[in-house]
């Protein structure tokens, strides 16, 4: 294993900049503020860590690209900014999400409230959900998993007509497994920076995606027919768990991410670090490094105390329905929240620091 660990010069660098102007602009943050972001700087802090590269399979290794400082990012005149009139995140769901209507319903609610406390500022909205036929997407069956695949570029033209005049961005979600073009195997998702928009499957956050006894595989030898979508009826999709739910929400932030301009993170361990490979995204944290989250305060002009207060509250929700049976009397499902349980510290822990206390 190999352990990135940048100077704290080059990492102070990358968090405040060489430039004046956004030097001042980073001593107008609360000393509390500062004391967090400036905490990513020590070797040796609880709160962020190094990058580690486990393999030459693993992003970094894989993929060489510019590290994207917050002065690179604040200058870039590509990048997309939501402005008043377009200031709304939309999800719009593409198939089944559980095996009930109810259950789709509320697993994308708790994605889309997890979304609007982590982009605070900007109002996410969910579109109503899609079926398969409803995109008019060409689809197949991979022939080395032999399960379903939607043509993913399809699933972006039905989403550009859909895109409401106030989106920022509009991004389409589904448990169904994607492919970009005939002679690749598949894809997690593709996206269009410039038209704001993206779609991702997370068929393979399923625990049993790889293995034999997937039951998304369909049976050897069965054939389809293009705009028959009666095959996705009825179609497996991945149970509903906690680390399907942490492993959906860092997903969607990551990619939405994207869409702000935000570069793969290659300073300290970060939901913007690139990933290739589920062992790699699980190993990334939920959340940004401090020079990412100044990227992204820089945009939304959220007080940082005030945003992870709402992802604490979106947890602590989460956690309260778990204190009701399945049937609880609101009728709503408990919402599995055991695998956001270090993510909950951490960020307490982070709130402490916001809060004045001696770290
Ligand atoms: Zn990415
Ligand atoms: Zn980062």
């Amino acid at each position: 294993m190999q352990v990135i660990q940048h100077p704290v010069e080059k990492l102070q660098n990358a968090l405040v900049s060489s430039r004046r102007d956004l030097v001042e602009c980073f001593q107008k943050y609360s000393h509390n503020e500062r004391r967090l972001m400036e905490e990513g700087l020590h070797p040796d802090s609880p709160l962020f860590g190094p990058i580690t590269i486990h393999s030459d399979s693993d992003w970094i290794s894989s993929h060489p690209e510019t590290p994207q400082d917050f002065q690179s990012f604040y200058s870039d005149p590509y990048r997309s900014t939501p402005i008043k009139s377009r200031n709304t995140i939309y999800i719009q769901t593409i198939g089944s999400f559980g095996e009930s209507e109810g259950l789709t319903v509320q697993y994308v609610q708790w994605l889309c409230e997890y979304c609007q406390a982590f982009y605070l500022g900007l109002t996410v909205k969910l579109l109503d959900p899609v079926s398969v036929s409803d995109t008019h997407c060409a689809f197949r069956i991979n022939s080395n998993t032999h399960n379903l695949q939607i043509h993913a570029g399809d699933l972006l033209n039905f989403l550009k007509k859909k895109k409401p005049k106030d989106a920022f961005c509009i991004v389409g979600i589904t448990m169904i497994d994607l492919y970009p073009k005939d002679s690749w195997n598949f894809v997690f998702g593709q996206a269009s920076l410039t038209e704001g928009m993206g779609v991702f499957s997370f068929a393979r956050y399923d625990d049993n995606f790889y293995s034999t006894g997937y039951k998304g595989r369909l049976q050897k030898g069965k054939r389809l027919r293009q705009g028959d979508y009666t095959v996705f009826t009825g179609y497996y999709t991945p149970p509903i768990s906690s680390t399907l739910l942490l492993r959906s929400c860092k997903t969607l932030t990551h990619e939405i991410g994207h869409i702000f301009g935000i570069k793969h993170c290659q300073w300290l361990q970060c939901v913007m670090q690139g990933s290739n490979h589920l062992e790699e995204s699980d190993r990334r944290p939920p959340e940004l490094c401090p020079i990412c989250l100044r990227k992204l305060q820089s945009v939304l002009g959220f007080k940082i105390a005030d945003r992870y207060k709402a992802l604490l509250q979106w947890m602590e929700q989460g956690l309260a329905s778990e204190q009701h049976t399945a049937s609880s009397p609101s009728g709503n499902m408990v919402r599995p929240m055991q695998a956001f349980e270090d993510h909950r510290r951490w960020l307490q822990r982070c709130l402490s620091v916001l809060e004045g206390e001696i770290f």
